[in-house]
């Protein structure tokens, strides 16, 4: 007779604000064989406030790839095993993902356990078209890799949301005008559900001001929602490339304008491209 595996759930825990815990995250980290948390000593004080006793173990970006081949073992041995990260939903943005792909691969069950997630509170809070979103995370350390990661997120019909460090959030702020624009709407998020919250919706341009205007803005967690590029559904009918024209290089340079419009139309570039010239000129 086989062994019935264990269940690998996916734990959130609050992302500064105890009182976001779910009866469901307590219960489900008191009944589980063990805890694979990311960083051990994080997580005792949240697990002693709760009056949660199971053993823990760590799972974390260096050894994730060798803990989570153990942690399958344990699961296959028929363990259940709960995974939570320092804040927030685990795997999102935060190790965990590793070992979810491997328990898919061996038929383990995968549960989630949801709860705080910081993109999706800012998100509820943007007021940006119908919630609709591209989620980034963090965005590359490396410029070359930054800049052209946010030349392509620039023409999404979708806001955008990233993931900053504090020491890094004025020259983020910096690049995304420079790629994004001055006029694009900005949605910052700071120490969500902590007692310091601000949530501030402004332009690009405004963004750095309200970042200088204090010196704590330069402290703490953050959040960052860019618009999408608006356009409408009559924008986008083919046969209308003069208004297409008029909406995209009013957002973008000339140049990226005629090459989204490209795209979105077939039409030829060179076509596209004296319309705009047109269109453009005083
Ligand atoms: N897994 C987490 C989640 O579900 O949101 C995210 C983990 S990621 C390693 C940590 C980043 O999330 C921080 O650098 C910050 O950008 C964002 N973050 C986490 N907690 C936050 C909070 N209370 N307020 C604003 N941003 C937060």
């Amino acid at each position: 007779m086989g062994r019935t595996t264990g269940t690998l759930f996916m734990v959130a825990t609050p992302i500064g604000n105890l009182s976001d815990a779910s009866a469901r995250m307590v219960s489900t980290l008191k009944e589980v064989a063990l805890i694979a948390a990311e960083d051990t000593r994080h997580s005792q004080p949240l697990l002693n406030y709760f009056g949660i006793t199971t053993p823990l173990c760590s799972l974390h970006e260096h050894n994730e790839q060798s803990q989570s081949v153990q942690l399958i073992e344990k699961l296959l041995h028929g363990e259940s095993i709960a995974v939570i990260s320092d804040a927030g939903t685990p795997g999102i943005s935060d190790p965990g993902q590793v070992l979810v792909n491997l328990a898919h691969q061996h038929g383990i069950p995968v549960c989630p356990i949801p709860g705080a997630n910081a993109a999706i509170s800012l998100m509820s809070v943007s007021g940006l078209k119908e919630g609709q979103f591209l989620f980034v995370g963090f965005l590359p350390s490396k410029n070359q890799e930054k800049t052209a990661l946010l030349d392509n997120l620039k023409v999404a019909p979708y806001a955008t949301v990233f993931y900053e460090a504090p020491h890094r959030i004025k020259a983020t702020i910096k690049t995304l005008c420079e790629v994004f624009g001055e006029r694009r709407q900005v949605v910052l998020g700071r120490e969500l559900t902590k007692l310091f919250e601000e949530v501030h919706r402004t332009t690009l341009k405004d963004a750095r001001d309200w970042l200088d205007h204090s010196p704590h803005r330069l402290k703490g967690e953050y959040v960052v929602i860019i618009e999408g590029l608006a356009i409408d559904a009559a924008t986008l009918d083919i046969t209308r490339h003069d208004k297409l024209l008029t909406a995209l290089t009013e957002k973008l340079s000339l140049s990226d304008a005629v090459k989204l419009a490209v795209t979105i139309t077939g039409e030829k570039k060179n076509f596209l491209y004296e319309r705009a010239l047109l269109l453009t000129s005083p």
